[in-house]
């Protein structure tokens, strides 16, 4: 007799993933391999804007790269990974200080995902009232998880005074952020925070660091073109 009520919460279960995802408030793609993009939307300026993350499946467990820009989305992406893979997030890093990146590190820290950025990012976190990690990076530094190594690197200062960017160097998967515009932008986005006289410098600097990039995840909208880091040079060039 056990077995009825476990099936019924089971179901109201994945109907409640299912709707949030069908909503259109969480999309989840498959990039490559163990690597997952998920989207969340968010208004700015009137507009509503994708903000894309990364996830990435390890036999540890699940490394997230940057939060849910919308807040209503920190649980049921937990729970959407949880249901797919049927693995836990046990990692989260957040490429800058702005919300759309850090929003979901307070959330996630209680629920036991250790969660990190820079001290940089942390210093500005403070400074802003944005939500801070528990573990902070002191400098570029190589993360070995199981099968696989990425390394965290500042190029400069360009979207933002403290953007990383995220390199799988044998996957040669450029986790980019919001230092990289979509193909689809035809402008540089928030600027407010920006480098505008360094911004061109530091998309250099990603280039010659990250080699010819397989895939290139763009902070929002569409990251399916590798040539995003060309166009976002371009805009660069004309900041000055
Ligand atoms: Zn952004």
């Amino acid at each position: 007799m056990r077995t009825i009520p476990t099936i019924i919460i089971c179901f109201s279960i994945l109907g409640n993933i299912f709707a949030q995802n069908s909503d259109g408030s969480l999309k989840i793609s498959h990039l490559n391999g163990d690597f997952y993009i998920f989207t969340s939307y968010n208004y700015y300026k009137g507009n509503r804007i994708s903000a894309n993350g990364m996830y990435l499946l390890t036999s540890n467990g699940v490394i997230m790269f940057d939060s849910p820009w919308d807040t209503t989305q920190f649980q049921p992406l937990l729970d959407s990974i949880k249901v797919r893979h049927n693995k836990s997030v046990i990692m989260c890093i957040a490429t800058h200080f702005h919300e759309d990146r850090t929003g979901g590190l307070e959330y996630y820290k209680q629920q036991g995902i250790k969660t990190y950025t820079t001290k940089q990012t942390d210093e500005l976190s403070k400074k802003r009232s944005m939500k801070r990690a528990e573990f902070l990076i002191d400098k570029d530094t190589v993360f070995k998880i199981e099968q696989y190594s990425f390394q965290t690197f500042f190029p400069g200062q360009g979207h933002a005074p403290d953007n990383i960017v995220i390199w799988f160097e044998k996957e040669r998967i450029l986790y980019a952020g919001c230092l990289i515009k979509s193909v689809e932008d035809s402008n540089l986005g928030n600027l407010a925070d920006a480098n505008i006289k360094e911004y061109a410098t530091t998309i250099k600097n990603v280039q010659e660091k990250c080699k010819r990039p397989k895939y290139i995840i763009t902070g929002h909208d569409d990251w399916t073109s590798t040539k995003s880091l060309k166009h976002t040079l371009k805009m660069a060039k004309k900041l000055k």
